[in-house]
């Protein structure tokens, strides 16, 4: 005869594992790469070593497509051109949010004012960034970006902003003009003082700027957190202690998940798992990461 414990065990156990494969994702973080947007061929994936199928448009869209099912992320916010980020949505309507990254991949211009206003009233968009001003060495109080934030903050568009670190010797690599310093998540404050209403979102967590993101994330609680990039490529220990600082100073309604796979969509599994693993999260808290917390932000249903 079977034990009643090991019943209710065995269907504890399976409830439990259920769970974690039925999990709803939201990646806040994602991008509609191009074929040859990293070079031809393109890097391995620095973590894993894999070199990534992107020999053309649509094996880039397969690659992501299949994991995006697999492990149930439901929405991902489509940082990228808003050419490819069209060819993302058309493929499925209801899984894609299409993004206007700037300065992207193809050296696209940021459109003028009035460009931007249309293309957002006919949802062409309906988030800006990944911001990656700081490869520029700029900042986003910086005059030349005060009409976008206005545009952004009046039609209700959230500003997600790339905050932090870059790859090692980014500025011999391309970007003679990044800064360490012009990531810091201080140069959202005169931004956030002037525009009360505006959606921001801090990305990568602003790692490592841990007490400059705890203060911004204390100060303006309207601002929210993704923990792209450090989630995969970082020591995982130094992810947890970062992660596990912003969760004791009590902003856990204010992190979200996001990979930022790049070109290297085997970053998509390798960030879920890291944040499943994290010993010190309970499930409640991973619901929120992965899912309510970027729900709230993004006001999906
Ligand atoms: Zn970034």
């Amino acid at each position: 005869m079977i034990k009643p414990y090991l019943v209710i065990a065995l269907f504890a156990l399976l409830y439990l594992n259920c769970d974690a494969q039925q999990r709803k994702i939201i990646d806040v973080h994602f991008h509609t790469r191009s074929a040859g947007d990293y070079g031809t061929p393109p890097p391995p994936n620095p973590v894993t070593g894999k070199t990534p199928d992107a020999g053309t448009n649509d094996a880039i869209f397969r690659g992501n497509f299949a994991l995006l099912k697999k492990y149930n992320i439901v929405k991902a916010i489509c940082s990228g051109t808003l050419l490819r980020n069209a060819d993302f949505i058309s493929k499925d309507p209801g899984r894609f949010i299409s993004s206007l990254e700037y300065p992207d991949h193809q050296d696209n211009p940021l459109p003028d004012t009035a460009t931007f206003r249309k293309l957002i009233q006919e949802k062409k968009f309906t988030v800006f960034g990944e911001l990656g001003l700081q490869y520029d060495g700029k900042t986003l109080d910086q005059p030349e970006f005060e009409p976008y934030i206005a545009i952004c903050e009046r039609y209700g568009v959230p500003i997600a902003i790339h905050m932090g670190l870059g790859p090692p010797e980014t500025p011999y690599h391309g970007f003679p003009n990044f800064t360490v310093s012009s990531g810091s998540p201080f140069y959202l404050e005169p931004v956030l003082k002037k525009h009360p209403r505006l959606k921001l979102q801090i990305m990568h967590m602003g790692y490592p700027y841990i007490e400059e993101t705890k203060a911004i994330l204390y100060m303006y609680p309207q601002v929210y957190a993704d923990i792209s990039v450090i989630d995969w490529a970082l020591p995982k220990e130094e992810f947890y202690q970062y992660l596990r600082a912003v969760i004791t100073a009590g902003h856990e309604k204010q992190i979200m998940y996001g990979s930022d796979q790049m070109i290297w969509e085997d970053a998509i599994p390798l960030s879920i798992k890291t944040v499943e693993a994290a010993p010190f999260l309970n499930e409640q808290q991973k619901q929120d990461i992965f899912y309510n917390n970027a729900a709230r932000f993004y006001g999906i249903k």
